[in-house]
């Protein structure tokens, strides 16, 4: 389509990628058909080219109110339009620079607001969540039901973590929520990969990796994360010869990724931005899907759905390699309807936008247990605990059922 930049914005880099975005888009609408909020809402001002619509007006200086803000702070940033587009528009880096555009532009109402500044300092330190968190679950048995399923119970699954033993090393991202929710992930994948022969480590003071603040956003305090990250983790990328840097969640692992075009503008951190890029990698890309294979006889037998997850699918372009290293390790994955789809989590969305996350959390946990799955598995902490709070089966992480099943393997 045609574009006429406004001055504050045009022959910037945001201005240049945003420009070269919109030209490619043709408006077909072939996206709204996979775009959850568009089926959640009906309204085209809510699916990708209506939100692309809103932003080119806003780029070409056209009025800005909180009604733009609204259609944009409902988009899932799911990127399940990019999958689709004939066109290849990179929607998610163009709602980037057009979400920082309205940020800037408009007001938020004081308890919106409030909420974000919340989840944008409470998320990224993980002794205040951990501690937020702990209190919770003290409380839990005495907080009322709809409260008390918002409030994820503690885990009692094995936190063992092997000693460092093998030439081959990989970095591991901690993140910041998942260590107090679910430190048992992290100690799978260091079992499973043990196994293998490569010991993963993490780095001392490594925490979040900037997706929360920046999709918040709060796109420079995010970028702080992302370079306090880098410096953690670059003794030992030059030192320690790690092989890769390891993401247990999809979510962060989509962001690691993208460091190399985040600090792209930072001459202080661009080039080893693109090496930590260079080496990032989602758990699934280095577990071999020709391990040991299971035997049937020693199989766990079980039906799973998997849910994957869109940071997976969309954002990574990941598809089908968890369910083959499901099958391997002798689970049976069970057909899930419509699994392009979003569960709503989204980061920080299912809090701030709880109707929509709600409705697409329903929805996808119909279509995962429409195969009569007795437990679901996924790849990211954020859909972990958001489905978990209204499963009636168990959600896990994939790499937990692989550690089991090798376990049993193992012993049996
Ligand atoms: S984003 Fe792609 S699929 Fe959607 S309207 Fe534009 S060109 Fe069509
Ligand atoms: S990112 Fe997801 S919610 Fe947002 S417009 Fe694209 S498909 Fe719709």
């Amino acid at each position: 389509m045609q574009t006429e930049l406004a001055d504050f914005i045009r022959g910037t880099p945001e201005g240049l990628e945003a420009d070269a975005i919109l030209r490619k888009c043709v408006h077909c609408g072939f996206c709204t058909a996979t775009c959850p909020t568009y089926q959640v809402l009906g309204d085209d001002l809510d699916s990708a080219r209506g939100r692309i619509y809103l932003m080119k007006r806003v780029l070409e200086g056209g009025s800005v109110s909180g009604k733009t803000r609204l259609h944009l702070d409902r988009c899932l940033t799911c990127r399940a339009c990019e999958t689709t587009c004939p066109s290849g528009v990179r929607y998610g880096r163009l709602v980037d620079i057009g979400r920082e555009v309205v940020e800037k532009r408009t007001t938020r109402g004081p308890l919106d607001w409030l909420k974000r500044t919340a989840l944008s300092f409470g998320l990224p330190r993980t002794w205040l969540f951990s501690a937020a968190l702990r209190t919770g679950q003290w409380a839990r048995p005495f907080l009322p039901a709809g409260l008390r399923k918002k409030v994820p119970p503690k885990t009692k699954a094995s936190t063992a973590w092997p000693a460092p033993r093998h030439a081959r090393k990989m970095l591991v991202l901690r993140g910041c929520v998942q260590p107090a929710l679910a430190p048992s992930i992290n100690a799978a994948a260091a079992r499973v990969l043990d196994r293998l022969g490569i010991s993963l480590i993490e780095a001392p003071r490594a925490g979040c990796c900037g997706g929360v603040r920046f999709h918040l956003n709060r796109h420079e305090a995010g970028r702080d994360d992302m370079r306090a990250l880098i410096d953690a983790w670059w003794p030992l990328v030059e030192g320690q010869g790690v092989e890769a840097i390891v993401a247990t969640a999809s979510g962060c692992g989509v962001t690691v990724k993208d460091y190399a075009h985040l600090l792209a503008n930072d001459a202080q951190y661009r080039d080893k931005a693109a090496r930590i890029s260079a080496l990032a990698r989602d758990l699934c890309e280095v577990v071999p899907v020709d391990f040991p294979q299971i035997r049937s006889e020693n199989a766990p037998q079980r039906r799973v759905a998997f849910q994957s997850p869109c940071s997976l699918q969309h954002g990574q372009q990941i598809r089908g390699r968890v369910e083959a290293l499901l099958a391997r390790a002798g689970y049976q994955t069970t057909p899930v309807r419509d699994a392009h789809l979003c569960c709503g989590s989204a980061g920080t969305y299912s809090i701030l936008q709880p109707a929509i996350a709600g409705e697409l959390r329903a929805r996808k946990l119909e279509a995962l247990q429409e195969g009569g799955a007795a437990g679901i598995a996924t790849a990211n902490i954020g859909c972990l605990t958001h489905l978990q709070a209204q499963s009636r089966v168990p959600v896990r992480h994939w790499i937990e059922l692989l550690d089991e099943a090798l376990e049993r393997r193992v012993t049996s």
